[in-house]
Protein backbone atom coordinates (compact mmCIF):
# COMPACT_ATOMS: atom_id res chain seq x y z
CA UNK A 1 0.00 0.00 0.00
CA UNK A 2 1.07 3.49 -0.61
CA UNK A 3 1.80 6.52 1.45
CA UNK A 4 -0.29 9.37 0.13
CA UNK A 5 0.39 13.03 1.76
CA UNK A 6 -1.61 15.97 0.71
CA UNK A 7 0.97 18.35 -0.48
CA UNK A 8 0.26 22.13 0.41
CA UNK A 9 2.93 22.74 -2.28
CA UNK A 10 0.76 22.31 -5.64
CA UNK A 11 -2.12 21.34 -3.32
CA UNK A 12 -2.74 17.55 -4.31
CA UNK A 13 -2.10 14.33 -2.92
CA UNK A 14 1.25 12.90 -3.31
CA UNK A 15 2.58 9.45 -2.34
CA UNK A 16 5.36 9.53 -0.22
CA UNK A 17 8.76 9.01 -1.04
CA UNK A 18 11.44 9.94 1.07
CA UNK A 19 14.90 11.46 -0.14
CA UNK A 20 17.16 9.53 1.03
CA UNK A 21 16.54 5.33 1.58
CA UNK A 22 14.29 4.85 4.42
CA UNK A 23 15.00 7.60 6.25
CA UNK A 24 12.83 10.51 6.69
CA UNK A 25 13.54 14.08 7.95
CA UNK A 26 11.15 16.14 8.88
CA UNK A 27 10.54 19.97 10.69
CA UNK A 28 7.94 20.69 12.70
CA UNK A 29 7.59 24.49 13.78
CA UNK A 30 7.16 24.46 17.67
CA UNK A 31 5.85 26.39 20.29
CA UNK A 32 6.46 30.03 21.20
CA UNK A 33 7.36 29.58 24.49
CA UNK A 34 5.53 32.70 26.04
CA UNK A 35 2.92 31.03 27.60
CA UNK A 36 0.98 27.50 28.30
CA UNK A 37 -0.17 26.00 25.05
CA UNK A 38 -3.67 25.93 24.23
CA UNK A 39 -5.58 22.52 23.18
CA UNK A 40 -5.20 24.38 19.23
CA UNK A 41 -1.73 24.06 19.67
CA UNK A 42 -2.02 20.55 20.64
CA UNK A 43 -3.92 19.73 17.82
CA UNK A 44 -1.36 20.56 15.86
CA UNK A 45 1.07 18.77 17.99
CA UNK A 46 -0.76 15.73 18.12
CA UNK A 47 -1.33 15.73 14.50
CA UNK A 48 2.65 15.59 14.20
CA UNK A 49 2.67 12.63 16.55
CA UNK A 50 0.65 10.38 14.30
CA UNK A 51 2.87 11.52 11.61
CA UNK A 52 5.49 11.06 13.00
CA UNK A 53 4.39 7.70 14.49
CA UNK A 54 2.83 6.39 11.25
CA UNK A 55 5.88 6.48 9.46
CA UNK A 56 8.00 4.39 11.77
CA UNK A 57 4.93 2.05 12.04
CA UNK A 58 5.38 2.06 7.74
CA UNK A 59 9.04 1.51 8.29
CA UNK A 60 10.95 4.07 7.59
CA UNK A 61 13.59 5.48 10.07
CA UNK A 62 12.39 9.41 11.16
CA UNK A 63 15.05 12.30 12.37
CA UNK A 64 12.33 14.99 13.49
CA UNK A 65 13.00 18.73 14.59
CA UNK A 66 11.23 20.79 16.92
CA UNK A 67 12.32 24.51 17.19
CA UNK A 68 11.69 26.13 20.69
CA UNK A 69 10.65 29.92 19.59
CA UNK A 70 12.65 31.58 22.65
CA UNK A 71 13.27 34.97 20.84
CA UNK A 72 10.83 37.01 18.76
CA UNK A 73 8.00 39.81 19.54
CA UNK A 74 5.83 38.04 21.39
CA UNK A 75 8.24 36.32 24.04
CA UNK A 76 10.28 39.89 24.21
CA UNK A 77 6.36 41.44 25.18
CA UNK A 78 5.68 38.86 27.88
CA UNK A 79 9.12 38.72 29.55
CA UNK A 80 8.90 42.92 30.04
CA UNK A 81 5.22 42.44 31.02
CA UNK A 82 6.57 39.73 33.77
CA UNK A 83 9.60 41.77 34.78
CA UNK A 84 11.94 38.94 34.24
CA UNK A 85 14.61 38.00 32.51
CA UNK A 86 13.98 36.80 28.44
CA UNK A 87 15.74 33.43 29.20
CA UNK A 88 14.17 32.45 32.33
CA UNK A 89 10.68 33.66 31.22
CA UNK A 90 10.87 31.13 28.06
CA UNK A 91 12.78 28.13 30.18
CA UNK A 92 9.31 28.51 32.95
CA UNK A 93 6.91 27.49 29.63
CA UNK A 94 9.15 25.28 27.71
CA UNK A 95 9.10 23.04 30.47
CA UNK A 96 5.26 23.31 30.47
CA UNK A 97 5.09 22.62 26.85
CA UNK A 98 7.45 19.26 27.68
CA UNK A 99 4.86 18.37 30.75
CA UNK A 100 2.03 18.76 28.09
CA UNK A 101 3.77 17.04 25.63
CA UNK A 102 4.02 14.00 28.48
CA UNK A 103 0.43 13.95 29.65
CA UNK A 104 -0.96 13.94 25.60
CA UNK A 105 1.49 10.98 25.34
CA UNK A 106 3.87 13.04 21.97
CA UNK A 107 6.94 11.16 21.69
CA UNK A 108 10.10 13.01 21.78
CA UNK A 109 11.43 14.72 18.88
CA UNK A 110 14.92 13.79 17.91
CA UNK A 111 16.25 17.59 18.50
CA UNK A 112 14.75 20.29 19.74
CA UNK A 113 16.67 23.32 19.26
CA UNK A 114 15.99 26.59 20.72
CA UNK A 115 16.23 30.01 18.36
CA UNK A 116 18.84 31.77 20.95
CA UNK A 117 21.33 28.58 20.64
CA UNK A 118 21.82 29.61 16.67
CA UNK A 119 22.14 33.47 16.42
CA UNK A 120 26.02 33.15 14.90
CA UNK A 121 24.71 30.29 12.37
CA UNK A 122 21.67 32.99 11.37
CA UNK A 123 24.00 35.95 11.36
CA UNK A 124 26.38 33.93 8.58
CA UNK A 125 23.09 32.64 6.86
CA UNK A 126 21.80 36.50 6.74
CA UNK A 127 25.30 38.00 5.40
CA UNK A 128 25.49 35.19 2.63
CA UNK A 129 21.81 36.56 1.57
CA UNK A 130 23.18 40.46 1.56
CA UNK A 131 25.99 38.95 -0.70
CA UNK A 132 23.62 37.27 -2.92
CA UNK A 133 21.78 40.42 -3.36
CA UNK A 134 18.38 38.91 -1.79
CA UNK A 135 18.88 41.01 1.27
CA UNK A 136 19.39 44.88 1.99
CA UNK A 137 19.98 46.84 4.98
CA UNK A 138 17.92 49.38 6.27
CA UNK A 139 18.22 51.74 9.03
CA UNK A 140 20.31 48.77 10.54
CA UNK A 141 17.65 45.76 9.92
CA UNK A 142 18.08 43.60 7.26
CA UNK A 143 15.28 43.05 4.68
CA UNK A 144 14.71 40.40 2.35
CA UNK A 145 13.27 41.76 -0.98
CA UNK A 146 10.43 39.28 -2.29
CA UNK A 147 10.87 41.04 -5.67
CA UNK A 148 14.19 39.46 -6.15
CA UNK A 149 13.13 35.71 -5.29
CA UNK A 150 11.27 34.45 -8.36
CA UNK A 151 9.28 31.75 -6.77
CA UNK A 152 8.09 33.76 -3.64
CA UNK A 153 4.09 32.85 -3.35
CA UNK A 154 4.55 29.66 -4.69
CA UNK A 155 3.44 27.77 -1.26
CA UNK A 156 0.41 30.21 -0.13
CA UNK A 157 -0.83 31.29 -3.56
CA UNK A 158 0.56 34.57 -3.84
CA UNK A 159 0.76 36.65 -6.66
CA UNK A 160 3.80 38.41 -6.24
CA UNK A 161 3.03 41.01 -9.48
CA UNK A 162 -0.05 42.45 -7.66
CA UNK A 163 2.39 43.96 -4.97
CA UNK A 164 3.59 46.90 -3.52
CA UNK A 165 7.65 47.38 -4.17
CA UNK A 166 9.78 48.35 -1.68
CA UNK A 167 7.37 48.85 1.48
CA UNK A 168 8.96 46.81 4.60
CA UNK A 169 7.51 45.19 7.39
CA UNK A 170 9.15 44.48 10.55
CA UNK A 171 6.89 42.83 12.67
CA UNK A 172 7.06 38.71 12.83
CA UNK A 173 2.92 38.11 11.67
CA UNK A 174 1.07 39.90 8.92
CA UNK A 175 -1.39 39.26 6.91
CA UNK A 176 -1.05 38.47 2.78
CA UNK A 177 -2.56 41.51 1.94
CA UNK A 178 1.07 43.02 3.43
CA UNK A 179 3.03 40.67 1.99
CA UNK A 180 6.27 43.02 1.99
CA UNK A 181 9.77 42.61 2.55
CA UNK A 182 10.07 41.69 5.48
CA UNK A 183 12.60 41.66 8.48
CA UNK A 184 15.79 38.44 8.71
CA UNK A 185 17.42 41.24 11.14
CA UNK A 186 15.70 43.72 13.55
CA UNK A 187 17.87 46.72 14.63
CA UNK A 188 17.77 47.21 18.36
CA UNK A 189 14.86 49.64 19.56
CA UNK A 190 14.04 50.74 23.33
CA UNK A 191 11.06 48.38 22.90
CA UNK A 192 13.49 45.76 22.81
CA UNK A 193 15.42 46.60 26.17
CA UNK A 194 18.02 44.16 27.12
CA UNK A 195 17.28 41.51 23.90
CA UNK A 196 19.73 42.28 21.75
CA UNK A 197 23.30 40.62 20.47
CA UNK A 198 25.80 42.46 19.08
CA UNK A 199 26.79 41.05 16.09
CA UNK A 200 28.59 41.97 12.76
CA UNK A 201 25.30 43.21 11.21
CA UNK A 202 25.17 45.22 14.11
CA UNK A 203 22.97 45.51 17.53
CA UNK A 204 19.55 43.79 17.24
CA UNK A 205 17.80 40.04 16.71
CA UNK A 206 16.55 37.81 14.43
CA UNK A 207 13.26 37.68 12.86
CA UNK A 208 11.24 34.75 13.56
CA UNK A 209 10.95 33.42 9.78
CA UNK A 210 14.72 33.40 9.68
CA UNK A 211 14.85 31.16 12.76
CA UNK A 212 13.63 28.28 11.26
CA UNK A 213 15.64 28.68 8.12
CA UNK A 214 18.62 27.95 10.02
CA UNK A 215 17.96 25.61 12.41
CA UNK A 216 15.99 23.27 10.20
CA UNK A 217 18.80 23.24 7.45
CA UNK A 218 21.59 22.80 10.25
CA UNK A 219 20.18 19.75 12.15
CA UNK A 220 18.19 18.16 8.75
CA UNK A 221 20.26 19.22 5.74
CA UNK A 222 19.64 22.00 3.02
CA UNK A 223 16.52 19.98 1.75
CA UNK A 224 14.64 17.65 3.28
CA UNK A 225 11.24 15.48 3.55
CA UNK A 226 8.44 17.40 5.47
CA UNK A 227 7.56 20.09 6.91
CA UNK A 228 4.73 20.80 9.00
CA UNK A 229 2.83 23.35 10.95
CA UNK A 230 -0.82 24.78 11.30
CA UNK A 231 -2.22 26.42 8.16
CA UNK A 232 -1.90 29.84 9.90
CA UNK A 233 1.83 29.11 9.19
CA UNK A 234 1.17 28.71 5.21
CA UNK A 235 1.39 32.50 4.99
CA UNK A 236 3.87 34.65 6.24
CA UNK A 237 6.40 32.01 8.20
CA UNK A 238 6.83 29.28 5.65
CA UNK A 239 6.66 30.94 2.47
CA UNK A 240 9.06 33.14 3.85
CA UNK A 241 11.19 30.24 5.19
CA UNK A 242 11.21 28.48 1.70
CA UNK A 243 11.95 32.26 0.21
CA UNK A 244 15.18 32.36 2.51
CA UNK A 245 16.54 28.75 1.88
CA UNK A 246 16.21 28.31 -1.60
CA UNK A 247 17.64 31.69 -2.40
CA UNK A 248 20.21 30.94 -0.20
CA UNK A 249 21.22 27.24 -1.62
CA UNK A 250 19.45 27.45 -4.99
CA UNK A 251 18.07 24.08 -3.45
CA UNK A 252 14.72 22.62 -3.10
CA UNK A 253 14.28 23.30 0.29
CA UNK A 254 11.20 20.92 1.62
CA UNK A 255 9.30 18.45 -0.83
CA UNK A 256 6.43 17.62 1.30
CA UNK A 257 4.61 20.52 3.25
CA UNK A 258 1.95 19.46 5.54
CA UNK A 259 -0.45 21.68 7.35
CA UNK A 260 -3.02 21.00 10.33
CA UNK A 261 -6.28 22.74 10.12
CA UNK A 262 -7.62 24.71 13.19
CA UNK A 263 -9.04 24.03 16.05
CA UNK A 264 -11.64 26.60 16.37
CA UNK A 265 -13.84 27.86 18.65
CA UNK A 266 -17.72 28.99 17.78
CA UNK A 267 -16.53 29.69 14.35
CA UNK A 268 -13.17 31.30 15.22
CA UNK A 269 -9.60 29.79 15.43
CA UNK A 270 -9.15 29.26 18.90
CA UNK A 271 -6.03 31.93 19.78
CA UNK A 272 -4.40 33.73 22.89
CA UNK A 273 -4.94 37.11 20.82
CA UNK A 274 -9.05 36.27 21.04
CA UNK A 275 -9.03 34.98 24.16
CA UNK A 276 -11.31 31.92 23.63
CA UNK A 277 -8.70 29.09 24.56
CA UNK A 278 -8.30 26.70 27.15
CA UNK A 279 -4.65 25.20 27.90
CA UNK A 280 -4.47 21.43 28.52
CA UNK A 281 -3.73 22.18 32.36
CA UNK A 282 -6.80 24.49 32.74
CA UNK A 283 -8.67 21.43 31.66
CA UNK A 284 -7.26 18.64 33.64
CA UNK A 285 -7.73 21.14 36.03
CA UNK A 286 -11.27 20.88 35.38
CA UNK A 287 -11.07 17.01 36.05
CA UNK A 288 -10.81 16.20 31.83
CA UNK A 289 -8.45 13.42 31.03
CA UNK A 290 -5.53 14.76 28.61
CA UNK A 291 -6.18 10.90 27.09
CA UNK A 292 -9.82 12.50 25.97
CA UNK A 293 -8.33 15.30 24.50
CA UNK A 294 -5.53 13.67 22.83
CA UNK A 295 -8.51 11.28 21.04
CA UNK A 296 -10.95 14.15 20.28
CA UNK A 297 -8.00 15.50 19.03
CA UNK A 298 -7.34 12.63 16.55
CA UNK A 299 -11.47 12.03 15.83
CA UNK A 300 -11.36 14.37 13.33
CA UNK A 301 -8.79 14.45 9.83
CA UNK A 302 -6.32 16.86 10.53
CA UNK A 303 -7.04 19.19 7.27
CA UNK A 304 -10.69 19.21 8.03
CA UNK A 305 -11.61 22.18 10.69
CA UNK A 306 -12.54 20.65 14.22
CA UNK A 307 -14.94 22.10 16.63
CA UNK A 308 -14.17 22.51 20.31
CA UNK A 309 -17.45 22.02 22.64
CA UNK A 310 -17.59 20.22 26.23
CA UNK A 311 -20.30 18.17 24.35
CA UNK A 312 -17.76 16.83 22.39
CA UNK A 313 -15.19 16.17 24.93
CA UNK A 314 -17.96 14.56 26.37
CA UNK A 315 -18.68 12.11 23.71
CA UNK A 316 -14.80 11.68 22.91
CA UNK A 317 -14.31 10.08 26.63
CA UNK A 318 -17.29 8.00 26.05
CA UNK A 319 -15.80 6.68 22.98
CA UNK A 320 -13.00 6.38 24.62
CA UNK A 321 -13.90 4.39 27.54
CA UNK A 322 -15.25 1.81 25.23
CA UNK A 323 -12.25 1.52 23.59
CA UNK A 324 -9.81 0.88 26.71
CA UNK A 325 -12.80 -1.31 27.70
CA UNK A 326 -12.42 -3.61 25.00
CA UNK A 327 -8.47 -3.45 25.35
CA UNK A 328 -8.48 -4.41 29.59
CA UNK A 329 -10.61 -7.17 28.66
CA UNK A 330 -8.89 -8.71 25.88
CA UNK A 331 -6.00 -8.30 28.08
CA UNK A 332 -7.82 -10.23 31.33
CA UNK A 333 -9.68 -12.90 29.84
CA UNK A 334 -8.61 -16.54 28.70
CA UNK A 335 -9.88 -18.16 25.28
CA UNK A 336 -11.19 -21.66 26.12
CA UNK A 337 -12.54 -22.83 22.83
CA UNK A 338 -11.17 -23.62 18.99
CA UNK A 339 -9.79 -21.39 17.03
CA UNK A 340 -12.23 -19.15 15.36
CA UNK A 341 -11.75 -17.91 12.27
CA UNK A 342 -14.01 -15.47 11.87
CA UNK A 343 -12.33 -13.85 14.72
CA UNK A 344 -8.84 -14.23 13.05
CA UNK A 345 -10.54 -12.61 9.82
CA UNK A 346 -11.59 -9.87 11.15
CA UNK A 347 -8.54 -8.93 13.21
CA UNK A 348 -6.56 -9.38 10.06
CA UNK A 349 -9.44 -6.95 8.14
CA UNK A 350 -9.53 -4.37 10.94
CA UNK A 351 -5.42 -4.14 10.43
CA UNK A 352 -6.21 -3.80 6.43
CA UNK A 353 -8.65 -1.02 7.19
CA UNK A 354 -6.48 1.12 9.47
CA UNK A 355 -3.47 0.67 7.17
CA UNK A 356 -5.60 1.75 4.27
CA UNK A 357 -7.13 4.77 6.14
CA UNK A 358 -3.63 5.67 7.44
CA UNK A 359 -2.63 5.60 3.72
CA UNK A 360 -5.21 7.92 2.21
CA UNK A 361 -3.00 11.27 4.17
CA UNK A 362 -3.91 9.78 7.54
CA UNK A 363 -7.76 9.73 7.74
CA UNK A 364 -7.85 9.20 11.42
CA UNK A 365 -11.75 9.20 11.22
CA UNK A 366 -11.85 6.61 8.74
CA UNK A 367 -9.23 4.72 10.92
CA UNK A 368 -11.10 5.15 14.25
CA UNK A 369 -14.51 3.85 12.56
CA UNK A 370 -12.96 0.36 11.53
CA UNK A 371 -11.73 0.33 14.86
CA UNK A 372 -15.17 0.39 16.67
CA UNK A 373 -16.70 -1.69 14.07
CA UNK A 374 -14.12 -4.27 15.39
CA UNK A 375 -14.79 -3.13 19.05
CA UNK A 376 -19.05 -4.45 18.20
CA UNK A 377 -17.60 -7.75 17.24
CA UNK A 378 -15.04 -8.16 19.45
CA UNK A 379 -17.24 -7.63 22.42
CA UNK A 380 -20.15 -9.99 20.82
CA UNK A 381 -17.34 -13.10 19.92
CA UNK A 382 -16.45 -12.27 23.64
CA UNK A 383 -19.52 -12.60 24.89
CA UNK A 384 -20.40 -15.89 23.14
CA UNK A 385 -16.82 -17.32 24.63
CA UNK A 386 -15.90 -18.37 20.84
CA UNK A 387 -12.24 -17.85 20.94
CA UNK A 388 -9.09 -19.33 21.75
CA UNK A 389 -5.99 -18.06 23.64
CA UNK A 390 -4.24 -17.46 19.96
CA UNK A 391 -7.31 -15.45 18.71
CA UNK A 392 -7.28 -13.15 22.15
CA UNK A 393 -3.17 -12.60 21.72
CA UNK A 394 -4.11 -11.95 17.93
CA UNK A 395 -6.39 -9.44 18.69
CA UNK A 396 -4.25 -7.74 21.54
CA UNK A 397 -1.56 -7.92 19.12
CA UNK A 398 -3.52 -5.86 16.61
CA UNK A 399 -4.86 -3.30 18.94
CA UNK A 400 -1.16 -2.55 20.03
CA UNK A 401 0.25 -1.84 16.88
CA UNK A 402 -2.82 0.66 16.41
CA UNK A 403 -2.72 2.28 19.81
CA UNK A 404 1.24 2.88 18.76
CA UNK A 405 0.01 5.68 17.07
CA UNK A 406 -3.23 6.21 18.54
CA UNK A 407 -1.45 5.88 21.79
CA UNK A 408 -5.41 5.86 23.73
CA UNK A 409 -6.24 2.27 24.34
CA UNK A 410 -3.64 0.95 26.92
CA UNK A 411 -3.90 2.38 30.26
CA UNK A 412 -0.98 2.98 31.72
CA UNK A 413 -0.56 2.20 35.55
CA UNK A 414 2.25 4.88 36.23
CA UNK A 415 0.17 7.63 34.60
CA UNK A 416 -2.43 6.69 37.12
CA UNK A 417 -0.46 6.73 39.95
CA UNK A 418 0.96 9.72 39.05
CA UNK A 419 -2.06 11.48 38.59
CA UNK A 420 -3.15 10.07 41.86
CA UNK A 421 -0.13 11.08 43.45
CA UNK A 422 -0.50 15.07 42.34
CA UNK A 423 -3.81 15.15 43.63
CA UNK A 424 -2.87 14.06 47.17
CA UNK A 425 0.17 16.51 46.51
CA UNK A 426 -2.37 19.45 45.69
CA UNK A 427 -4.88 18.06 48.54
CA UNK A 428 -2.12 18.69 50.98
CA UNK A 429 -1.54 21.87 49.58
CA UNK A 430 -5.16 22.81 50.62
CA UNK A 431 -5.28 21.56 54.14
CA UNK A 432 -1.95 23.48 55.04
CA UNK A 433 -3.54 26.27 53.73
CA UNK A 434 -7.08 25.39 55.77
CA UNK A 435 -8.80 25.39 52.59
CA UNK A 436 -10.95 22.76 53.60
CA UNK A 437 -13.65 23.41 50.42
CA UNK A 438 -10.87 22.89 48.12
CA UNK A 439 -9.54 19.91 49.87
CA UNK A 440 -12.91 18.26 50.13
CA UNK A 441 -13.02 19.03 46.24
CA UNK A 442 -9.76 17.13 45.54
CA UNK A 443 -10.52 14.32 47.62
CA UNK A 444 -14.13 14.28 45.55
CA UNK A 445 -11.92 14.27 42.31
CA UNK A 446 -9.85 11.68 43.57
CA UNK A 447 -13.00 9.32 44.33
CA UNK A 448 -14.36 9.70 40.92
CA UNK A 449 -10.63 8.41 39.35
CA UNK A 450 -11.75 5.01 41.19
CA UNK A 451 -9.53 5.44 44.47
CA UNK A 452 -10.10 6.09 48.28
CA UNK A 453 -7.55 7.91 50.68
CA UNK A 454 -5.50 6.27 53.36
CA UNK A 455 -3.94 7.65 56.07
CA UNK A 456 -0.98 5.49 56.72
CA UNK A 457 2.58 6.29 58.84
CA UNK A 458 4.35 7.33 55.41
CA UNK A 459 1.46 9.64 54.45
CA UNK A 460 -1.87 10.11 52.97
CA UNK A 461 -1.88 7.42 49.95
CA UNK A 462 -4.37 6.65 47.13
CA UNK A 463 -6.21 3.09 47.05
CA UNK A 464 -7.94 1.96 44.15
CA UNK A 465 -11.62 1.07 44.87
CA UNK A 466 -12.62 -2.75 43.54
CA UNK A 467 -15.41 -2.31 41.16
P1 LIG B 1 2.75 29.05 18.32
O1 LIG B 1 3.14 28.61 19.71
O2 LIG B 1 1.77 30.16 18.30
O3 LIG B 1 3.98 29.36 17.50
O4 LIG B 1 2.00 27.83 17.63
C1 LIG B 1 2.48 26.51 17.67
C2 LIG B 1 1.71 25.66 16.67
O5 LIG B 1 0.32 25.64 16.96
C3 LIG B 1 1.82 26.15 15.22
O6 LIG B 1 2.06 25.04 14.37
C4 LIG B 1 0.44 26.76 14.94
O7 LIG B 1 0.12 26.68 13.58
C5 LIG B 1 -0.44 25.87 15.79
N1 LIG B 1 -1.76 26.46 16.15
C6 LIG B 1 -2.01 27.67 16.72
N2 LIG B 1 -3.33 27.83 16.94
C7 LIG B 1 -3.95 26.71 16.50
C8 LIG B 1 -5.32 26.26 16.45
N3 LIG B 1 -6.33 26.98 16.92
N4 LIG B 1 -5.56 25.03 15.91
C9 LIG B 1 -4.54 24.26 15.44
N5 LIG B 1 -3.25 24.62 15.47
C10 LIG B 1 -2.94 25.82 15.99
ZN1 LIG C 1 8.84 27.76 12.14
Amino acid sequence: MALTFFNTLGRKLEEFKPLQDNHVRMYTCGPTVYDYPHIGNHRTFVFEDILRKYLKFKGYKVTQVMNLTDVDDKTITGSQKDAIPLNEYTAKYSKAFFEDLEKLRIERAEFYPKATDFIDDMVTFIKKLIEKHYAYTSEGSVYFDITKFKNYGKLSGLIIEQLKSGARVKVDEYKKEDAQDFALWKAWDSADKDVFWQTNLGKGRPGWHIECSVMSTKLLGETFDIHAGGVDLIFPHHENEIAQSEALTGKKFVKYWLHSEHLIVEGQKMSKSLGNFYTLRQLIEMGHDPIAIRYLLISAHYRAPLNFTFEGLKQATASLKRLQAVYERLESIKGTSNDNKEFQDLTSSTLKKFEEAMDADLNTPLALAALFDYVRDANRLLDAGKFSEKDRKKALEVLQKIDSIFSVMQVSKDEIDKEIEELIAKRNEARAKKDWALADKIRTKIYQKGFILEDTPAGTKGKKVSS
